[in-house]
């Protein structure tokens, strides 16, 4: 295997060719803030905040569609670099709702770590604002895409999973947005509601409608669990507070496995401590009933007594 030589930050780094910036960096031990950047979808290049400094580049390359040569001379935090990346967020802060006191999100947010360990509070650029009605259409997901940072991760890894794709970037300039086939809500699209898109988002603009209002990110434990309904072993996590379990939540997968939604709400009913009640359809309206009912069990028993 042929190798390449860099020095990143002042340290002589050996990477195998072909190796990006980034990966060369991350694996150093030297961080990188990136949006955009899936290791299962690498390549992207859309959100820029993996600027470094190259000596001899005429700009600031991402790092993460930059391959790695011998003899580059790379720094990560450079001034210029510190510059590029506080602008980047300016920029996205100013056309994003930062209502972290009540975002899902908050806790577990790259757009909040990144402006606090960048001091940017926002509000060095006005103008128009994005104002998009949030989309809960969809029984388990929420989606609001006025906190999109159009990093592209949910379309990667939704149209990886063969004959999905419900999702992609539409309209152009400042309409950019990530929307389903003819801008329709999730529920009347093609969506199979695994929540891999969720589980990859690198901000608030997608959340697990089961955690809404329940916990705080710190105040929960996550126990990975592997999905024992069919053959394929699908990764979940399984999210407990103080013991109990409020949800189970997709992985973020890396694999390619699809992720069904019978496994993941197969498994939120294993492991709840108090099983829903059952409904059923009458006169047009679900009504609570009991498991007798809904099992059709009634008949049976009425003729055993
Ligand atoms: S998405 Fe992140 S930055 Fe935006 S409101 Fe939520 S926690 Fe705050
Ligand atoms: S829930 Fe699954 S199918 Fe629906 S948009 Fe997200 S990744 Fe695609
Ligand atoms: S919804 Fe989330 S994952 Fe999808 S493009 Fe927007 S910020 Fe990225």
């Amino acid at each position: 295997m042929s190798t390449v030589t860099l020095t990143i930050n002042g340290q002589e780094v050996m990477v195998p060719a072909g190796t990006t910036v980034l990966d060369a960096a991350l694996g150093a031990g030297f961080f990188i803030p990136t949006f955009c950047h899936d290791p299962a979808n690498p390549g992207f290049g859309g959100c820029r905040i993996c600027v470094v400094e190259i000596k001899g580049a005429r700009n600031l390359p991402a790092s993460c569609v930059t391959a790695a040569a011998n003899g580059m001379v790379v720094e990560t935090e450079s001034p210029a670099v510190v510059e590029a990346r506080k602008t980047i967020l300016e920029l996205i802060l100013a056309n994003h709702p930062v209502d972290c006191l009540t975002c899902e999100k908050s806790g577990d947010c790259r757009l909040q770590d990144y402006a606090f360990l960048y001091d940017v509070k926002g509000g060095n650029f006005g103008g128009e604002r994005k104002d998009y009605a949030i989309d809960d259409s969809n029984p388990y997901i929420s989606r609001n895409m006025n906190k999109c940072v159009l990093c592209g991760k949910c379309v990667r890894t939704c149209e990886k999973v063969e004959d999905r794709a419900v999702i992609n970037f539409a309209y152009r300039g400042f309409r950019t947005k990530v929307a389903t086939a003819l801008d329709s809500s999730l529920a009347d699209s093609a969506c199979a509601s695994c929540s891999r898109c969720v589980s990859v988002c690198p901000v608030g603009a997608l959340s697990y409608k089961s955690m809404a209002g329940k916990a705080r990110v710190w105040e929960v434990q996550k126990e990975e669990m592997i999905c024992s309904w069919c053959e394929t072993g699908c990764l979940f996590d399984l999210v407990r507070k103080n013991g109990k379990v409020l949800s189970v939540t997709a992985k973020t997968p890396g694999d390619g496995k699809s992720l069904c939604l019978k496994g993941r709400l197969g498994m939120e009913l294993r492991h709840n401590e108090q099983p829903p009640t059952p409904m059923l359809k009458k006169d047009g309206e679900f009504v609570e009933v009991s498991w007798t009912e809904a099992l059709g069990l009634d008949d049976i028993l009425d003729k055993l007594k």
